[in-house]
């Protein structure tokens, strides 16, 4: 999995100075935030499903490799294939040999960030198969040669204009030649396009937002209806997905299928909900002879058993991003990571290792709402907090930060010390200041200041109110 994380710092710089981007980002308040908490609203029981769900997700991964066999005991009985990818690499050449065997020189995909983590479009390319994104937002990047910058909505990160400009540059070869503005007219415009796309595929990629153990189904949620195209006119689908997405049974797929639309985009279900459950049968009239399912491992089995197995009850819904402070000022990219925002801080390091991915676990206020908003109750901050424990453990954090830290563990381990520095500081901050507010701090707190004010301290402090009370309340 690619990872640019190094350049986090720099690229967060760069995108709060992008108007365009700041302009784009807006659309996550309004767009997700209020319709996620109305959507929430509008259902009396949102809070105890939560808990199901997070119970339904604990107890699978805890008995992942029973329901992981009983999926393709299921698979195989209903004429389909399970294929186990041990990383990125077995997984890219299961896909690939698959086309080969299908003879496929292009294959429709919908959206899938499991493909977007193993790198698939690159490689199939590379061998000469045609890759043709077809949901409309990973259409419109992989034009403009970019990544996503959202799980859910990949183009969060551009703006109208810049859509039109992508469509009039590559849709003159289609015999498009005038610049729409408009959206509908946009979106008519790509869909011609595709449309001739998905009748000439062959072979069709999708991911899976869960699988059915008890039926060996593949579920996918759209709102464009192209994974239904993507996995019904070529005559190979291959599903790929990663081992966590199972649920038991149908009836557990249904809570979450209630969850996961209302978290993401605030509705109560999608446009299309799609249950692929193999091959075509004899007496279907359309549909794919041969179903595939690569299952990729790809470092989660190393999660389990460890304090990140609870990241496994994921389901990409996006929430945790579009509420958080940091996600939502400067986007996807700055992460380097298809796995963006506080999902991502803990995913990525999971999957690609702390020494590549250091800088993600720390771009968190801590302010818990990603938490809050998450629908299987995903612990974020503590995990965040438990990946910068490694981070300080194997010396890959900053040294001033390990000095700085050092420090404060041996003042606060001492009553005596703590009082004395704290009175010290007081005393300082106070003396700096200018009519209650501090402008810029020495030193380390150079940065703090750097973007924002400091109040001044109030006044004395809370023990040693306490101590002059003797005590009393
Ligand atoms: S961590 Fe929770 S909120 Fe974030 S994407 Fe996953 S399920 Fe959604």
């Amino acid at each position: 999995m690619e990872v640019e994380s190094g350049a986090f710092v720099e690229k967060a710089r760069a995108a709060l100075d992008d108007a365009t981007l700041q302009h784009a980002l807006k659309h996550i308040k309004h767009g997700f935030v209020e319709a996620r908490a109305n959507a929430a609203a509008r259902l009396p029981d949102f809070e105890a499903m939560r808990d199901r769900a997070r119970d339904v997700k604990a107890h699978t991964i805890a008995h992942l490799a029973d329901y992981l066999e009983q999926f393709e005991a299921n698979v195989t009985a209903r004429g389909g294939k399970v294929h186990w990818a041990r990383d990125a690499r077995e997984a890219r050449a299961i896909i690939h040999g698959i086309c080969r065997a299908a003879g496929a020189r292009t294959v429709t995909k919908s959206k899938s960030m499991v493909t977007e983590e193993i790198e698939l479009n690159p490689y199939l390319e590379e061998h000469s198969i045609e890759p043709i994104e077809t949901d409309l937002g990973e259409y419109i990047i992989q034009l403009r040669g970019e990544k996503p910058s959202h799980i859910i909505a990949p183009v969060i990160h551009l703006s109208k204009d810049q859509v039109a400009d992508t469509f009039h540059e590559h849709h003159g070869r289609h015999g498009f030649h005038t610049r729409l503005t408009e959206r509908s007219g946009m979106v008519r415009e790509a869909r011609s396009i595709l449309r001739q796309r998905f009748v000439k595929a062959d072979v069709g990629i999708t991911g899976a937002n869960f699988l059915v153990a008890e039926t060996g189904s593949a579920v996918v949620v759209t709102n464009e209806g192209n994974a239904d195209l993507t996995a019904s006119l070529p005559d190979t689908h291959i599903v790929v997905t990663g081992i966590e997405k199972l649920v038991p049974t149908l009836d557990d797929c249904h809570l979450m299928l209630r969850l996961l639309p209302r978290s993401a985009t605030g509705q109560d279900i999608t446009a299309y909900v799609s249950f692929f459950t193999g091959p075509k049968r004899t007496d279907d009239l359309s549909g794919p002879s041969s179903f595939h399912v690569v299952l990729l491992d790809n470092g989660r089995s190393d999660m389990m058993g460890t304090e990140f197995e609870e990241m496994l009850r994921c389901i990409r819904c996006g929430a945790c991003l579009n509420h958080c402070p940091v996600y939502s000022n400067i986007g996807g990219h700055a992460y380097g990571s298809v796995y963006p925002g506080p999902m991502g801080a803990v995913l990525t390091p999971s999957l690609a290792g702390i020494d590549k991915a250091g800088h993600l676990p720390n771009a968190s206020s801590f302010c818990g709402r990603c938490e809050a908003v998450c629908p299987v109750r995903i612990p974020l901050p503590k995990l965040m907090r438990h990946w910068r424990e490694r981070e300080f453990e194997r010396h890959l954090s900053p040294s001033g930060t390990r000095w700085g830290l050092r420090a404060w563990s041996m003042i606060a381990a001492s009553p005596r010390l703590y009082r004395s520095m704290q009175w010290t500081a007081s005393r300082f901050l106070r003396l700096i200041a200018s009519n209650g507010w501090i402008r810029r701090l020495p030193l380390a707190g150079a940065g703090w200041t750097g973007e924002r004010d400091m109040h001044a301290p109030a006044g004395n402090s809370f023990q040693h109110q306490w101590r002059k009370r003797g005590g009393r309340r």
